[in-house]
């Protein structure tokens, strides 16, 4: 069996959303213990994590270092994360695993994610980053071409497109590095966006792609049988929030998608998963799995989590 593992934000920082390097480095070692764990049960494993944190910091830096060093665009942001974030897990994996007294081989993919040039979030984007600014230092950012939206009393905030993941550009590497028996780290982030040229080169644009959509499309193209969505939730629930409030078992696909259009689940959070999800389970997957850290074992094999299903 060959499973995606895609790892969210509380897999890679502390419970307070800080990104300490400690706080990374004691979250790396929690989840990949769970994965050394798969790994030791002949699970073949892939992993794909966020990096909303660790850009959010890289573009702080950014900010207040201006003037003395010159800025870095938000394709480079994911890149530079990439590297950093892929190091962590394989230092903990290969720590992980020789607990076990197991040895693998593990490798971490610089991964570009072929993005729409007409996408519609370019002309409309709607992805927050990075910290709220007030509004007299927003000008001098905003003649520089980016977008910034009032959001009242916290200031203003960053918004950029987050635009369609339509390819892992860089999968075929994953690919080889896999069937030579590699754990492989790749498309971090959802993947470095990068748009097609009319020449046929690709141009690194400043957009977030939605890791769980990529980690869908990445699934697919590594030949995955399990897509797990790894997050701080054990499931997505029904009616979150309120006192009738329904975790959801297992689920087949097509119902999955009423519910979401009834709007059980959040477009920033919950919703790009459930919506990875089906998208895995419709295009040929065995089934994706929604669930937290603690269930990924039994979330691997459909005993945990929420469970999607094909119809
Ligand atoms: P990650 O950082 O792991 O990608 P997110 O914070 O983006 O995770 O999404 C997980 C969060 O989604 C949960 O912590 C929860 O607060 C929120 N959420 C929104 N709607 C739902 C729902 N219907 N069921 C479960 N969680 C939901
Ligand atoms: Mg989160």
């Amino acid at each position: 069996m060959r499973v995606l593992l895609a790892l969210g934000g509380n897999a890679m920082t502390n419970a307070d959303g800080r990104a300490r390097v400690e706080d990374q480095q004691a979250a790396a070692a929690v989840a990949m213990a769970a994965v050394a764990g798969l790994l030791h049960d002949d699970v073949d494993v892939v992993l794909t994590h966020g990096n909303g944190p660790q850009v959010g910091n890289l573009l702080v830096k950014n900010e207040l270092a201006a003037a003395v060093v010159p800025p870095v665009p938000l394709d480079w942001c994911g890149a530079q994360t990439q590297a950093t974030i892929g190091f962590t897990l394989m230092n903990a994996l290969e720590a992980a695993l020789a607990t076990r007294g197991l040895e693998r081989r593990t490798a971490t993919v610089v991964t570009r994610t072929l993005v729409a040039s007409d996408d519609d979030g370019f002309a409309h984007p709607t992805k927050p980053v990075g910290r709220f600014l007030p509004a007299d230092e927003v000008e001098v950012l905003v003649e520089h071409g980016e977008t910034w939206e009032d959001r009242g009393e916290k200031g203003w905030r960053r918004v950029v497109a987050s635009p369609e993941p339509l390819e892992v550009v860089d999968a075929a590497a994953v690919q080889v590095l896999v069937d030579a028996g590699y754990v492989v780290v790749a498309a971090g982030g959802g993947g470095i966006p990068v748009v097609r040229e009319s020449d046929g080169t690709l141009r690194g644009v400043p957009a977030v792609i939605d890791k769980d959509l990529t980690a869908a499309v990445l699934a697919h193209t590594v030949g995955a049988d399990v897509l797990v969505v790894v997050t701080d939730v054990a499931h997505a629930v029904l009616r979150y929030g309120a006192p009738d409030a329904e975790p959801l078992g297992t689920v087949a696909v097509s119902r999955l998608r009423e519910l979401a259009a009834e709007g059980h689940f959040a477009s920033g959070s919950m919703g790009p998963k459930v919506e990875a999800a089906c998208r895995f389970v419709e295009r040929g997957g065995t089934r994706a799995v929604i669930t937290d850290l603690e269930h990924i074992p039994d979330g691997v094999r459909g005993d945990a989590g929420t469970v999607v299903v094909p119809d």
